[in-house]
């Protein structure tokens, strides 16, 4: 492992702050946003004044709490461009990420906003030990995520030579990083390891591994997968964090010099801790769902966002900003699966699309390698069963394991069954998802 910390000097000023240049900062832009979404967001403005809150009433940091939450189903029910904040025209670029159901959550940029998201995730690059002239390999995907092209334009803002390899061929990805020797590789942590075991399959020791960081996001991982992803690539592994709905990766990055959770670039975006049973605002160091209001986007600004991810704030240390801890969980059934967001009702919207099956249904995760493994078992009709052969339900199984592919984007191995096959539970509530997957160390 290398030290690749930056210098005082590589570091932009606001980044050295004082907590009351940050403060009133904070506070100018929040003005800005509750503004700028009030006079061009119908639905927030109606929330506000059913509230009987007014941009103006925001005169302290602490007033945003008059303010009212925005939620996934909000952008769900504004689908697709109900809470862009500018004319469809000034939007030059859309993103989206799944939703509960079918539809997927629409978020746009306009090219103010890329150019910030560039500059923060070229901050998170410098924060992670990267620098100009660096390779980055880039194997998020691309597309209408947003880790592909976000890590890709922050790498390009800082200066490095960019790969854009994308997510899967793990034999193509390391065959390039052998030939093209890359300093940085972009990736989810989960796949960080399948990278790494093709590199002891061809005999390759990490010490002759050409990389020398990894960062890494999109999904939970914990300090013991840390140590394994760094034993094993000989790189140091920093966290980044962020959300399509608040802009896409880079919204916090951690430092390469302290490893202590990632820092939240506070002079983009605002963040709250808050109860989620009473919605009040809990102070830092209390555990609790993380709320994010975005400071300086102008096509798709988000007031007190609920992330549904749950952290605390933690104090600065190696920048002026505040870090959050690790995600130690989720408010709703949000499952991340190698690093693609999925909801469980989604997948029962596949499955009641095939009017030969049930409607009962499991979903079953657990890591054979490194990799999740989903499984769904589901049943046949009544009326159907004993009447199908094996092969018949089989071709149910693959018909639906392609819906889903193709639909939520995830690999799975469908298992259609009897029916009455799936265990009833006595409260008649279905436990639909099984999560055998190691708990995070
Ligand atoms: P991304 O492409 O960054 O995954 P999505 O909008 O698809 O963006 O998913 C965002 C969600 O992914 C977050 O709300 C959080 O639950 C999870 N996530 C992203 N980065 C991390 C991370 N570093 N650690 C834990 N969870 C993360």
């Amino acid at each position: 492992m290398t030290c690749r910390q930056p210098q005082p000097g590589d570091l932009e000023a606001i980044e050295l702050a004082t907590r009351d240049e940050i403060s009133a900062l904070q506070l100018q832009r929040l003005q800005w946003t509750l503004t700028h979404s009030y006079n061009n967001v119908a639905s927030f403005k109606q929330k506000c004044d059913s509230k009987g809150v007014h941009p103006s009433d925001l005169k302290t940091l602490t007033d945003l709490a008059k303010f009212p939450f925005t939620t996934k189903t909000d952008l769900r029910d504004n689908y697709p461009f109900g809470l862009f904040a500018v004319p469809r025209e000034q939007v030059a670029r859309v993103h989206a990420s799944s939703g509960t159901t079918g539809k997927s959550i629409v978020v746009g940029y306009t090219l103010k906003d890329i150019d910030h998201w560039a500059n923060l995730v070229a901050r998170s690059i410098r924060a992670a030990g990267g620098r100009k002239g660096d390779m980055v390999h880039v194997a998020y995907g691309y597309g209408m995520f947003t880790g592909g092209l976000g890590a890709h334009y922050g790498a390009e803002r800082l200066g490095c030579t960019v790969v854009p390899m994308s997510g899967g061929q793990t034999e193509k990805q390391v065959q390039q990083i052998v030939d093209f020797r890359p300093d940085i590789i972009m990736v989810t942590p989960s796949y960080s390891l399948v990278i790494a075991e093709e590199f002891e399959r061809l005999g390759i020791a990490p010490q002759d591994i050409s990389l020398k960081v990894g960062i890494f996001g999109a999904e939970p991982w914990g300090e013991g997968m840390r140590r394994e992803i760094e034993a094993k690539l000989g790189i140091d592994a920093i966290d980044i964090y962020g959300l399509t709905e608040v802009m896409g990766p880079g919204v916090a990055s951690e430092c390469i010099e302290s490893k202590d959770g990632p820092v939240i670039w506070e002079d983009h975006f605002y963040p709250e801790i808050i109860d989620p049973e009473t919605g009040e605002v809990l102070p830092d160091g209390a555990d609790g769902e993380l709320v994010f209001t975005s400071l300086t986007k102008e096509a798709f600004p988000v007031v007190r966002y609920r992330t549904r991810d749950l952290t605390r704030l933690l104090p600065p240390t190696s920048r002026a900003f505040r870090r959050m801890g690790k995600i130690t969980g989720r408010t709703d059934d949000m499952l991340i699966v190698r690093g693609v967001n999925m909801f469980p009702t989604q997948i029962e919207e596949q499955i009641l699309r095939d009017k030969r099956l049930s409607g009962n249904y499991q979903v079953l995760l657990s890591r054979s390698s490194h990799l999740d493994d989903v499984e769904v078992r589901c049943e046949v009709q009544r009326e159907l069963s004993g009447k199908l052969t094996r092969s018949e339900m089989d071709a149910i199984a693959k018909e639906l394991q392609h819906h889903i592919k193709t639909n939520i984007g995830v690999s799975t191995q469908v298992n259609v069954m009897a029916f009455d096959s799936i265990p009833r539970t006595l409260t008649g509530k279905a436990k639909r998802v099984i999560d055998e997957r190691p708990k995070l160390v």
